[in-house]
């Protein structure tokens, strides 16, 4: 039955659907991800169209049709995280973050967990200073992703032999055993980065505003890398922000 509500949401996505219509893709608290047409929105005089721009938060009401394009009736910024445009990285850390969302996060399933990871990363990323590096490798950008594996229920064992349960030392990765492997049972894993393991777990354990003192720089791109097998694995996702596999 077609019926309007209201809910926060983040913009992850805008598309281009007509000469002046957008269709959105959202991470709302309500449902979870959701696409939305915002009619209008690519006209310069619309309401809605210079509001509703990747990364901004906002209190929407949509309304639902019959099928699964909702419409947006209005919108008001709740925070339009001002400080991820006054420079480039941070945008850039920002797209990586909304990229892993939309990628990850299945739709009409709302997670309070994502939901308030999202929001968090975006507001620290508006506000604190954008460290040296790639914006991929942004220690917010991978704290967010660790934490996402974990809400997703795909954090690898990190600590322990994913296939016979002996502790360290872990020198390879298999994501389809489900974690770390030790030497005996290495056929066929992948090499692990030294530090990559430590690194993910202390990024999982720790808060998102101590991301950068639990990432080592050295660790970031082996972190990454980690992340990514356990994305095409468990998902068929490989982010197109990510370095290649
Ligand atoms: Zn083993």
């Amino acid at each position: 039955m077609p019926a309007t509500y209201e809910t926060e949401a983040v913009v992850l996505r805008s598309i281009r659907y007509s000469e002046a219509d957008a269709v959105l893709a959202l991470s709302t608290r309500e449902k979870g991800r959701v696409s939305a047409i915002a009619k209008g929105a690519r006209k310069t005089t619309s309401r809605l169209g210079g509001r509703l721009q990747p990364g901004v938060l906002a209190l929407v009401s949509i309304h639902e049709g019959r099928g699964d394009l909702g419409t947006i009736r209005a919108a008001s910024v709740i925070d339009a995280h001002a400080g991820l445009w006054t420079e480039g990285h941070r945008l850039q850390s920002a797209a990586c973050v909304l990229e892993t969302v939309m990628r990850v996060m299945p739709e009409y399933e709302p997670s309070e967990e994502a939901w308030h990871l999202l929001t968090r990363t975006l507001a620290l990323l508006a506000r604190a200073p954008a460290p040296p590096g790639p914006a991929r490798l942004d220690p917010l950008v991978l704290g967010c992703q660790a934490k996402l594996l974990v809400v997703s229920g795909l954090l690898p064992l990190l600590t322990v032999c994913a296939r016979c349960g002996a502790g360290p030392p872990l020198p390879a990765f298999s994501a389809a055993s489900g974690g770390a492997v030790c030497d005996g049972c290495g056929a066929g894993a992948e090499p692990v980065e030294p530090g990559a393991l430590a690194a993910l777990a202390q990024l999982v354990g720790r808060p998102l505003s101590e991301a950068a003192e639990a990432l080592p720089r050295e660790s970031a791109a082996g972190t990454e890398r980690l992340i990514g097998l356990v994305l095409r694995e468990h998902l068929g996702v490989r982010l197109r922000s990510a370095a290649p596999l």
